[in-house]
Parts: C-alpha cells; structure tokens; sequence
C-alpha cells in the first residue's frame, strides 16, 4: 500500500490543499490534478467516508481521471475533483446553505484554478450557495445562468460513441434490429434508451426504481429484466449507466455483448478484466471518454462569449470521433482501450505543458 505523498507523486498532481471549517463542521479536501490545459474542473462528492486516507484516495483517483476525461473532451480545462467528508443527507435548510457557502470560500482560496460542480451527495442548490462567495463553479440553475441538467448531453455524447463501437464491432452504425441491454435507466440511462429506440435498436432494460423503469419501457417498448439478469442478456450491446465495478472478476465471463459503451464511470475494476474483455473480442468505449458531454456542458459556462448549446453540441459530436480513433489504434497496437485513451489525453496534456510559461 503506498503512502499518501507517494500516491500523489505517482499520479503526479500539481496540487493537493485540505480545508477545515470548524464552525460549520466541514472537511474537504480539493485536488487539481492537472492545470496544464487551463483551470481544473470536476465536481464536489460529499460522502461519509471511513477515513481520511479513504477520501483523499478517491479525491486522487478522481482527479486524475478528470485530467483525461477533460482533455479527451477537448475541452480548455484541466483535471481536478474535490470531496467533502460527510453525510449530506444530514445537512438541510439554513445548515446546508452555510455549509456549501464556507465550501465556496475555500474554492475561492484556490484562486481560479479549481472549478467546481455537482457531483454525488451534492446538488444543483448546493451549487448556487457555492456561488455566493466564488465565480468558480458550475452547474447552476439555468435561473441563475447555469447550463442547467448535463445528463441529456451526457447521453447523446455516449450514444455517439456507442455508434462508433458498434461500426467496429458489427461493421455499422445501423442499429436497426440490435439488441442493447441498458442498465440503469435514470438521468442519462433514460435518455440513452429512448436515443437507441429512435434508431430502431430492440431493448432490454433494468433498475430498481420500478417507476422509472415501467415508464422507459413504455415509451421505449423495452423488455424489463430484474437488475440480477442485465449482464447475462443475450444481446449485441450492453450499456452500463448505473454504478462503476459491474464488470469485474465474477462478471467479465458471463457477458455475451460484443460492445460496451455506457455512461457509468469506473465501469471495469482493473486492468485485467480489461484485458479479459478484450481477449473476448468485445469492443470497450472507455467511460471517460464517451461520458465526457455532461463536463463539456458545464465546462461551456465559461465561454467567454456566453453559453451556446451548438457549440456543446460539435464538442459532443467529436466524442464519436474520438472513440472511434482509440478502438482502431487499440486494435492496431493491441493495447488496451483504456490505456491507448489515456495516452491520446496524455499527449494533449504533455503539449500543453510543453508550451506553458510558469507551472
Ligand atoms: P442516476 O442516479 O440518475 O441514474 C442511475 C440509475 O441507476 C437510477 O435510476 C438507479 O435506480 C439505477 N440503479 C441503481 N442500482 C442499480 C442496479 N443495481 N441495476 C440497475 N440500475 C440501478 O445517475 P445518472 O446521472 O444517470 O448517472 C449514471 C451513471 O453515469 C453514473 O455512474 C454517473 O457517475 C455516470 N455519469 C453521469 C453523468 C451525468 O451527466 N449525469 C456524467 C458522466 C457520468
């Protein structure tokens, strides 16, 4: 097990900064993993962690995976995330405003290189207290001139690049007839869903919150499956877009899709699943770089000519190219997916760098 600072050297972050407020109770700690493309932008997660060592692990984690996704989006911004040790259900009313204020004023210490947003266990109206004492955030109500819900993006940047996998996999983008199993129909598994009816794929679906579920089947006309079923479906495409891990030791064997694109972030557990996935000839979109449209919506913000939602869109449109460029060099070289992503990201960050006059 490494040590903290040997873990942040290794992932080599630029800067790492724990905050204390003692009068509200908050405990956060914000790490910008990477500047070189501009400000470092990912969201707030506020959960009860078990330890501190536990959260800055996931701040770490996190942020590096921000560096790629954003840089992969290409997007001007760099890679950072922050986490906020605690239970934000306990946090309501006046309490939650005041916490989220004092959380504003520590993203204001970092001086404009952190931007944040909404992440798990925080939310849009955290955002706006956030607002009150720094301009670096994002996400906020359309109300107060936020870009409003990035999940519709979201979707259509990871149905873009599904088309790209599913050209490779199948030798087109006809999904006519194909059979996709979606798990998780919320924010952005609801909009994937009805974007795959359009083009005319038949669906299988799951989740546990039976509501949503019977009213994307019935707008869809989806067969529903218990949420123990999805990954042995027998079908052409599977689409995570729930929790992170579903493709692990266990379940990379039972998989019968020859594609998976899906939003869910963190979706295969190690590098050696990945492999295993890939030995079976299934076509991989890495998550970070096809669930990329939510971040170029918010990131789009901070135009400085003032939010356009064309401009989101050709952003979200390249995700398809994008995708498509690291299957086929992943194919050529027989590197993994995953890695050939992180090395195109790397290459944009290392150029950056390269041409930056102070660190
Ligand atoms: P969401 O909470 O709106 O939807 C997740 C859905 O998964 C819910 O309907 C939930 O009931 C369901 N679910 C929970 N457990 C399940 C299970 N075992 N099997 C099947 N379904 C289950 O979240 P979301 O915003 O749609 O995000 C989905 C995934 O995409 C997450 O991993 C998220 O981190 C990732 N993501 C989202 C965005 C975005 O713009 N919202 C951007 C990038 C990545």
């Amino acid at each position: 097990m490494k040590s903290s600072l040997e873990e942040i050297s290794v992932r080599g972050h630029e800067q790492v900064s724990i905050f204390q407020d003692e009068t509200v109770g908050l405990k956060t700690i914000i790490a910008i993993h990477s500047n070189a493309l501009g400000p470092a932008i990912g969201g707030s997660r506020m959960r009860p962690y078990a330890s501190f060592e536990e959260a800055l692990h996931d701040v770490l984690r996190l942020s590096e995976g921000m560096t790629y996704k954003n840089a992969l989006a290409g997007i001007p911004f760099g890679g950072g995330k922050s986490v906020i040790i605690g239970d934000s259900s306990t946090l309501t009313g006046d309490r939650r405003a005041k916490f989220f204020q004092s959380f504003g004023r520590q993203v204001e210490k970092c001086g404009g290189r952190y931007i944040t947003a909404e992440d798990m266990g925080t939310s849009v109206s955290d955002m706006t207290e956030i607002g009150k004492f720094t301009k670096s955030v994002c996400g906020r109500d359309p109300n107060q001139g936020g870009s409003g819900d990035p999940s519709p993006w979201t979707a259509k940047g990871t149905f873009d690049g599904l088309l790209a996998a599913a050209e490779r996999a199948f030798g087109s983008d006809n999904l006519n007839g194909k059979h996709v199993a979606v798990q998780g129909v919320g924010a952005v598994g609801g909009y994937l869903a009805k974007h795959l009816a359009e083009a005319g794929a038949r669906l299988t679906i799951c989740d546990p919150h039976q509501a949503r579920l019977q009213s994307i089947a019935k707008e869809t006309g989806a067969t529903i499956v218990g949420t123990g079923d999805i990954l042995t479906v027998d079908c052409d495409i599977f689409a995570p877009c729930a929790m992170g891990g579903v493709i692990n030791e266990t379940t990379v064997s039972k998989l019968k899709a020859k594609v998976v694109a899906g939003a869910a972030n963190n979706q295969i557990t190690t590098r050696e699943v990945e492999r295993e996935l890939v030995n079976r000839g299934v076509w991989y979109a890495p998550d970070f770089a096809i669930n990329a449209g939510g971040v170029i919506n918010v990131s789009e913000e901070y135009n400085p000519k003032g939010y356009s939602a064309d401009r989101v869109r050709e952003l979200c449109s390249r995700i398809r190219i994008t995708v498509g460029e690291i299957l086929d060099e992943s194919k050529r070289s027989g590197e993994l997916p995953g890695d050939v992503a992180i090395k195109l990201a790397m290459r944009r960050v290392d150029q950056a760098n390269a041409n930056r006059e102070y660190r």
